[in-house]
């Protein structure tokens, strides 16, 4: 998958590139530049960015040439998503990214190794590719997405493994919502460690 991308992490497939409202998590309602990068196996079956996983099809882009798109915004907050960023080496993008003043934030499965130097970390895990311990360590949120009734169970079993300060989050998978906001809502208010996430991007209609 990593084909010819460089393992120096000087250059990496460049999906899209937007600025936004993070509609999600911790930082739920701030302004950010999103950074998608393609590639990933993760192989979630309800993704909703299927066509970033082929990573030969979005071009590789020089992190210069991202910083500078990055820098040109007023949130000075940069947002590494994908796809799974952390199959790259993200060292020199969140360098390029901190010498300038942008603040690195990126969601991730953490099914890969950690590398970057990051301000914030959101870990969603997923079933089908554990995450790793360096990220468990380094999140500042996890995220679990609730898709059906057992996943709560999942949820708890990945909250006794990441540090503890991290802030815990359930959030409705978007085509189980109808069904799933309620349990979650119900869960929430008797397990008062989580809080609930919602995609409010959608709701609001942005990408
Ligand atoms: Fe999609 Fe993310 Fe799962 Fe990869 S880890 S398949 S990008 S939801």
């Amino acid at each position: 998958m990593s084909r010819q991308v460089p393992e120096d992490g000087t250059e990496l497939p460049l999906m899209e590139e937007f600025y936004t409202i993070q509609g999600e998590g911790y930082h739920t309602g701030k302004a950010a530049y999103f950074i998608r990068l393609g590639g990933c196996d993760v192989g979630c079956h309800w993704c909703d960015v299927k066509e970033s996983w082929d990573a030969s099809v979005h071009p590789l882009t020089h992190v210069e040439t991202i910083v500078d798109h990055a820098d040109i915004h007023p949130a000075k907050t940069v947002v590494v998503t994908g796809g799974e960023p952390l199959i790259y080496n993200l060292e020199p993008l969140t360098k390029s990214l901190q010498d300038r003043g942008i603040r690195t934030f990126m969601e991730t499965s953490g099914a890969y190794p950690l590398s970057g130097n990051w301000d914030w970390i959101c870990l969603s895990p997923k079933k089908f590719k554990a995450p790793r311990k360096d990220v468990l360590d380094a999140a500042g949120e996890l995220k679990v997405i609730i898709f059906n009734k057992s996943d709560f169970k999942w949820a708890e079993e990945h909250a006794a493994m990441v540090g503890s300060n991290c802030k815990l989050y359930l959030q409705p998978e978007w085509s189980k919502a109808t069904e799933m906001t309620p349990l979650i809502i119900d869960y929430v208010m008797n397990n008062p460690k989580w809080e609930i996430s919602l995609q409010t991007h959608k709701y609001l209609n942005i990408p």
